[in-house]
């Protein structure tokens, strides 16, 4: 096998021994994130973005909602995005405050603003019309205030990466944000940062590069139009990981100097070089390293070969909902041939509950444990209750080998709670 071959190749980050230990307490399935990747991981993104003197990067909380995990970000200096009044409660609990704390949300309920500027969060409006839903709740507006930004037409990047600003629904046109910069600015808003999230999941360091100069100018142009004090340009999220074995790694590394690169080239010249870079990315802090890991319980031969797990799509829904790719190692048989081809379900009754389709694995026998590679992020979060199932627990590889849940599993009495009320489950509301 060739070095280049080796890196791609995905590997678990528990073994087949692990797994077993690990199901004797907490039966599966679970969630598993690996401590010691997220703190390298974090570690690396601080480093890349050193050369900034202002930059944060602000957890997207959404991702992965969980106090356990936001707490270890926290000791690198992340800040947290939110974008619900739940995720800005558990940011407050986990002892974010003020300016370590941006709500980026859209659509928003108004009371939610009210709640946000409680905490000092950073308020990024997505639309015009939300000045004056500010101005309502408040009766005032924050020293500093940032506005989504929406270029509008399509967004491509030279790997054939794309995707449609002018067809999504957030941010405010060119003349919007003037207009918006230039309102704020009459109603005593003192400072201003921009933000705008224009691909998703991008396996290219371009990506951030290319929206930084974007975004960049777009702010040298309010500064010279309005006079707008910026103070930070904030990139959000989407860049990606390579959910599949063959795609190349994000170097976030090389990906901070590329934006170092615009920086200079266009910041800098307009006298713009104190400028702060934010981030809030989701998928990249923590998407590798999380996974979840289920039982094979039922094999099933008839017009195709499926293996049945006691995960379904309730535990992770991207595959069924996005036809996303999530890697399956089957732990104990790293080294086998894939020489079989499997449908791996869940039990919903729904056709499209697979984790993967038509998938060259090992033989699969019963009782093996499938280590579902990747659902650090937009993996538990996306969880629902559809056919009663109920969500997993949630554990922490901790960097000594230990295993800490992190939250616990859905019992019946859980998924009754809202009964709660009438009498009628309360022979299923104790747990
Ligand atoms: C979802 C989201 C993010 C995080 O996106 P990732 O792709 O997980 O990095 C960041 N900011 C906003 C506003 C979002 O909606």
């Amino acid at each position: 096998m060739t070095e280049r071959q080796q890196e791609m190749e995905k590997k678990a980050f528990i073994t087949r021994e692990q797994a077993e230990k690990i199901a004797e307490t907490y039966p599966t399935p679970w969630h598993i994130y690996d401590e010691r990747g997220i703190r390298e991981n974090a570690e690396k993104v601080k480093k890349a973005f050193s050369w900034n003197k202002g930059f944060r990067e602000y957890f997207a909380v959404k991702a992965t909602p969980n106090p356990f995990i936001l707490k270890i970000l926290r000791e690198y200096d992340c800040g947290t995005d939110c974008s619900s009044l739940t995720e800005l409660m558990m940011s407050d609990a986990c002892g974010f405050s003020g300016h370590h704390i941006m709500f980026s949300s859209n659509d928003t309920p108004p009371q939610e603003f009210a709640f946000a500027d409680r905490l000092g969060a950073i308020i990024n409006l997505d639309d015009i019309t939300h000045i004056e839903t500010v101005e309502k709740v408040l009766g005032r507006f924050p020293e500093t205030m940032c506005c989504r930004y929406n270029p509008g037409g399509m967004f491509e990047l030279s790997n054939g990466i794309m995707d449609n600003p002018g067809d999504s629904k957030y941010g405010m046109t060119p003349a919007q944000i003037t207009e918006a910069f230039r309102i704020l600015k009459a109603k005593g808003v003192k400072h201003f940062g921009i933000h705008a999230f224009l691909a998703s999941n991008t396996v290219t360091n371009e990506y951030y590069p290319k929206l930084a100069g974007i975004l960049f100018r777009e702010a040298v142009r309010l500064h010279r139009e309005t006079g707008a004090d910026i103070r930070f340009v904030n990139l959000s999220g989407g860049v990606g990981i390579p959910y599949r074995p063959e795609q190349e790694p994000n170097d976030i590394l090389a990906i901070g100097e590329g934006v170092r690169k615009v920086y200079e080239e266009i910041l800098v010249p307009a006298g713009l070089g104190d400028v702060a870079i934010y981030t809030e990315m989701g998928r990249f802090m923590l998407g590798p390293y999380g996974a979840l890991v289920t039982k094979a319980i039922h094999e099933k031969h008839i017009y195709k070969e499926y293996i049945g797990t006691d995960a379904c799509a309730c535990n992770l829904m991207r595959p069924a909902m996005y036809g996303a790719y999530h890697h399956i190692t089957v732990l104990g048989k790293e080294n086998a041939p894939a020489d079989h081809i499997y449908d791996v379900t869940g039990s919903l009754c729904e056709n499209n509950d697979k984790f993967a389709i038509d998938r060259k694995l090992p033989k699969v026998d019963m009782g093996d444990y499938l280590f579902i590679h990747d659902t650090g992020a937009h993996g538990f979060s996306m969880g629902y209750n559809y056919n009663g199932k109920l969500r997993s627990a949630e554990l922490l590889l901790k960097p000594d080998g230990s295993v800490q849940m992190i939250r616990r599993a859905e019992t019946p009495a859980d998924y009754f709670a809202t009964f709660d009320f009438c009498g009628i489950m309360d022979k299923y509301l104790k747990n």
